[in-house]
């Protein structure tokens, strides 16, 4: 195998981000953490973790149309078991979002029966939604919101930047997503959230993340790379992403002047396929046993 890059980001204002989402929680009842479902490790960054404390929250696995469902399910009941509710999503299509609104009552059932008993009817329910950069979190809020205009309201906490949703069903959200910087110390981490097209390639060395990708695919996912790609007939067992990559530009026609293979070209076309999944539905981080 060969080694992981690192991923040089410096994500910045640190602890101005995690001072506006502090702020933005306590206009909340609930906070929605929304995830990668194809890395459920790496697109979550535990500092919300401290930053929510004792504040309920949901798990929102987006881009489930991407993922391996099996192991979208697994990671569901994995949370669940640390009792933390989790729903698989498509924000682009947009199915299955409204299977967000009974999660997140069921969460809050005691919170919400309080407020009854206390006479609060039509107290709405307040969501906000946290998680890393590309991981869906605007796909998510427009398509709730039918990319209506939020509500200005005279309201404490309700600034020009932070305005509510209404989204019918006593739901209210909040318009600006808290957004969560990446966890980047573990090299691995970095990596393959640039696999999934989270990090802008041009910090990345494309021929080199092509290749770790088909090595861990070529071990994990086979045979969806092998039927893409015409190779079939090819034993993957210790060869380097390098010569997978090769191959690749090889059955694809892909040469430079001189008739050597453009590797560069294979590398730009199999994570383009990776990321719209044409090479399979992937999940790269599986539940820990
Ligand atoms: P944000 O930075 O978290 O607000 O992410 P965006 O909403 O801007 O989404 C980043 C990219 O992911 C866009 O190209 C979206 O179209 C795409 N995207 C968002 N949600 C999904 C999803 O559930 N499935 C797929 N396939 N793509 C998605």
């Amino acid at each position: 195998m060969s080694e992981p890059q690192s991923v040089h980001w410096y994500p910045g204002h640190m602890t101005r981000t995690k001072r506006q989402i502090e702020k933005s929680l306590k206009l909340v009842d609930i906070a929605a953490e929304m995830i990668d479902a194809r890395v459920p490790v790496s697109s979550r960054n535990p500092v919300l973790d401290s930053l929510i404390q004792n504040k309920p929250r949901v798990i929102l696995m987006n881009k489930s149309d991407l993922a391996d469902p099996a192991q979208t399910e697994r990671w569901i009941r994995f949370y669940q078991s640390q009792g933390i509710s989790a729903v698989a999503l498509d924000s682009r299509s947009g199915k299955n979002l409204k299977a967000f609104f009974p999660l997140v009552r069921d969460v809050l059932s005691d919170r919400i029966a309080a407020w009854r008993a206390k006479g609060m009817v039509g107290r709405p329910v307040r969501v906000m939604v946290v998680g890393v950069p590309n991981v869906g979190k605007s796909s998510f809020i427009n398509k709730l919101s039918h990319g209506g205009k939020a509500n200005v309201e005279d309201r404490p906490g309700v600034t020009r930047n932070n305005q509510w949703f209404t989204l019918g069903g006593g739901f209210e959200l909040l318009d600006t997503p808290g957004v969560l910087w990446p966890k980047f110390e573990d090299p691995l981490v970095g990596e393959r959230l640039a696999f999934t097209g989270a990090v802008k390639d041009d910090v990345v060395d494309t021929e080199h993340l092509a290749a770790r990708l088909l090595e861990v695919l070529c071990v994990s996912y086979p045979a969806p790379l092998k039927e893409r790609y015409k190779l079939q007939d090819v034993d993957f067992t210790g060869m380097k992403g390098h010569e997978v990559l090769a191959l690749i530009a090889k059955k694809r026609g892909m040469l430079i002047f001189g008739g050597e293979v453009d590797t560069e070209r294979a590398a730009i076309t199999v994570l383009d396929e990776f990321r719209g999944a044409k090479l399979g539905r992937v999940t790269l981080e599986q539940v820990q046993k």
